[in-house]
């Protein structure tokens, strides 16, 4: 370093110079979490730039999020100024596909002017065509054609490539033809769908020499961040386009390779040496993110996954704080734990932005978001919608609104098609025109026309049918608990079958929403009282500058800093899932492990990781065993803690039942089948008292892992 360097090499350590000044040629650097591979490639985009050596728009530089690239057009901009306003290429994979195709979308058959479609129309359209191919969309849905033509894009594949084997995955071989009659609906519609942004541009380039080479000249630099995630097709395209200057600069880390689910292939980094020999690959071993312990817990956990590329970490930051581990009884006392550790970070000066609550799964962020609204600690979700404003959700509250006050007719027209029930606009619009005219609620004119000879045939029918169920289950409003009243309506309107006839990632994350609903519901005294909850909570946006607690799932928070986050959930079963256990093998589950890795490795200076020991499903206790990765922590980095009456015991009985986890693992403490639904519904909690004491694990229990690769201290 020299006291002439521009800004933006400054305090950059050796290897990450090396990353930021080796222009030419393949580059990649694999290095583990907050080591600086983001910011050296900010760095090195502002080098290019000062030194003239691209133009704003002959620099391609991919991220994994738009937030990314709006974080890293910002950072660039402080470091050269306005020349990064022109950056055209900066951006997301999907962002960059759709504006390349733009200028080429006669190619494919398609107009400049084409519509990406989103999920729904996607699903919509594919409905059609598994109707017109006379399938029953039961046996066969829609759904499950979706997942596999995503999947196919995502591995570069055009109808004409799909093999027999391929195409036997859906209705008996028709895979092809299915997936073939979409893409030409789709042409024809003038649109595409989310993977065609990518498959198109890839198809162009493959197929028209002219307008490779033209991309080839025009990008003279090339760089990707989070190369681990990337897909077939996403590494095609960019080899495609890196091959003629090889100017191709990735950084990744195999150890947080977390979207294989989506297509993503960890194998593109052993690739990257072969298909660019020569390559230099820099290693980043400094990290200067989070503190000894944090970086020590991480490093124990991932060292439990085989075939790693391996890395050594190291940091100069103070040891700092253990990690906590925390174990509470159920979830809500996890919610308010959580709460009260925020309260009293706050009250030392910390602010909410600084504060991340890491889930698992979408359906965890429930219990923090009742519990907040409480309280009034405010909160963001990223990546997604509020609990109870996911579609899913807002289509089970809608059945319930309109059971407990029948005059509600927004909610009545959301669902009185929902699932589809045969009803057409047609049918639909009779109800509300006999509505408007005798000035009656729609439920009510629902009713009123089946007495007249206007709706005939399947819409009679089912029109007929809903009318029966509403006025079924609204008789049963004062007859069976609330909680169970919303399940049976979900059931008995379709509502659940649809989604489980899925089968997708997708669907079960909704099926778990609504079990949360209902298990939210069970907290409430009656249907009233929970849905003046809800509306409530929908009224609770914050101002959008006050600070705010972020809320998200470990999915969204790649890449990504916190000073303190929160870990929450850490059983099996939810973390890692029981889809991974399920599907057992070592793929799935050192796939959550990697999660886990990146889940802890967000926190800069404090981690604090929940498990709790019930949770309510359906108003059952289910016991719960702390997670595996829990286990896997390395002790001397960790602080353990338990909130429970006889915790130590306790949590000790959990841990050595840990090989039968149906067992009753509190036995002798008083808990056990009897205790599930005590008289009067509600679960009385043993001792009574919330006795806080702090233990540490018996070390004979921790199963014997590899050293962690970190070493602590003043190395370098
Ligand atoms: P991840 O794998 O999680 O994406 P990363 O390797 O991309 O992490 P960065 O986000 O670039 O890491 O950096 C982590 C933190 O370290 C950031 O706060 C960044 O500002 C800081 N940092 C990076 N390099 C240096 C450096 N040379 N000196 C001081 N701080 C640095
Ligand atoms: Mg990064």
């Amino acid at each position: 370093a020299s006291p002439d360097d521009p800004p933006y090499l400054r305090g950059l350590n050796a290897p990450q110079r090396e990353a930021v000044l080796t222009t030419e040629g393949p580059v990649l650097v694999l290095a583990g979490a907050g080591t600086g591979k983001t910011a050296a490639l900010t760095a090195r985009l502002a080098h290019l730039l000062n030194t003239r050596k691209a133009w704003p728009s002959e620099i391609l530089s991919v991220t994994f999020t738009n937030k990314a690239a709006r974080e890293m057009r910002h950072r660039v901009g402080r470091l050269v100024g306005d020349v990064v306003e022109g950056m055209p290429w900066l951006g997301t994979f999907h962002a960059i596909g759709a504006k390349m195709l733009r200028r080429h979308a006669e190619l494919v058959g398609l107009q400049s002017n084409f519509t990406i479609l989103d999920t729904d129309d996607q699903l919509r359209l594919l409905k059609q065509l598994i109707q017109a191919a006379d399938l029953d969309e039961k046996r066969w849905p829609a759904r499950s054609l979706a997942g596999l033509i995503d999947g196919w894009k995502n591995k570069g594949l055009t109808p004409a490539q799909i093999d027999a084997g391929e195409s036997e995955l859906y209705a008996n071989g028709r895979g092809q033809e299915l997936y073939a009659a979409y893409q030409a609906r789709l042409i024809a519609l003038n649109a595409c769908d989310f993977g065609d942004l990518l498959l198109h541009m890839l198809v162009i380039l493959q197929r028209d020499r002219d307008v490779l080479a033209d991309y080839q000249r025009k990008f003279k630099y090339i760089m990707v961040d989070e190369y681990q995630d990337t897909n077939s097709v996403q590494y095609l395209w960019l080899r495609l386009l890196a091959q003629e200057r090889k100017n191709i600069a990735c950084v990744g880390d195999d150890d947080q390779s977390i979207y294989s689910w989506r297509g993503a292939q960890v194998e593109n980094i052993l690739k990257f040496e072969k298909d660019f020999p020569g390559a230099k690959i820099i290693r980043l071993e400094q990290n200067y993110r989070s503190t000894p312990h944090i970086l020590a817990a991480a490093s124990g956990v991932i060292a439990n996954n085989s075939g790693r590329l391996g890395k050594q970490l190291w940091t100069e930051l103070d040891a700092g704080e253990k990690v906590k581990v925390l174990g509470v009884w159920d979830g809500p006392e996890e919610a308010r734990r959580v709460g009260e550790e925020i309260d009293t970070a706050q009250r030392a000066g910390k602010s909410l932005d600084d504060i991340a609550i890491l889930v698992r799964a979408q359906h965890q962020t429930r219990e923090f978001e009742d519990r907040f609204i409480a309280t009034g600690i405010n909160y963001r979700i990223v990546g997604g919608f509020r609990f109870y404003e996911r579609a899913e959700i807002r289509d089970a509250l809608a059945y319930l609104r309109v059971v407990a006050q029948p005059a509600d007719d927004l909610a009545f027209d959301r669902i009185v098609n929902v699932p589809k029930r045969g009803l057409g606009d047609k049918a639909v619009a009779r109800v509300h025109q006999l509505a408007r005219a005798q000035g009656i609620p729609l439920v009510t004119a629902a009713a009123r026309i089946l007495d007249t000879d206007e709706l005939t045939g399947a819409a009679r029918k089912s029109l007929g049918n809903l009318v029966i169920d509403m006025a079924r289950w609204r008789a049963q409003v004062t007859e069976i608990p609330h909680g169970d009243l919303a399940r049976i309506i979900l059931d008995e309107s379709g509502y659940t079958s649809v989604l489980q006839a899925e089968k997708s990632v997708e669907a079960s994350g909704r099926l778990e929403n609504l079990t949360e609903l209902v298990r939210a519901m069970e907290e409430y005294d009656s249907l009233g009282a929970f849905l003046e909850h809800v509306s409530l909570v929908m009224d609770n946006e914050a101002a959008v500058e006050e600070p705010k607690v972020t809320i998200m799932t470990i999915h969204a928070a790649k890449g990504l800093e916190y000073d303190t986050v929160f870990l929450v959930g850490w059983e099996e079963g939810l973390f890692p899932s029981q889809r991974a256990l399920d599907e057992g093998g070592t793929n799935s589950l050192e796939e959550e492990r990697r999660l886990a890795y990146v889940a802890i490795t967000r926190a800069r200076r404090r981690a604090i990781i929940l498990h709790a020991a019930n949770r309510r499903i359906y108003g059952q206790w289910t016991s719960s065993i702390p997670s595996r990765f829990v286990d896997e922590l390395p002790l001397e980095h960790i602080e353990s803690e338990s909130s429970m009456a006889g915790g130590e015991s306790l949590w000790r009985a959990n841990w050595s039942e840990r090989a039968d986890p149906f067992a009753d693992v509190a036995r002798g403490t008083g808990r056990g089948p009897g205790w599930q639904r005590a008289a009067g519904g509600d679960v009385a909690k043993p001792g009574g008292s919330y006795a806080s004491r702090t233990f540490t694990r018996e070390p004979s229990r921790v199963r014997e892992s590899s050293a962690p690769a970190v070493s602590i201290g003043n190395a370098g």
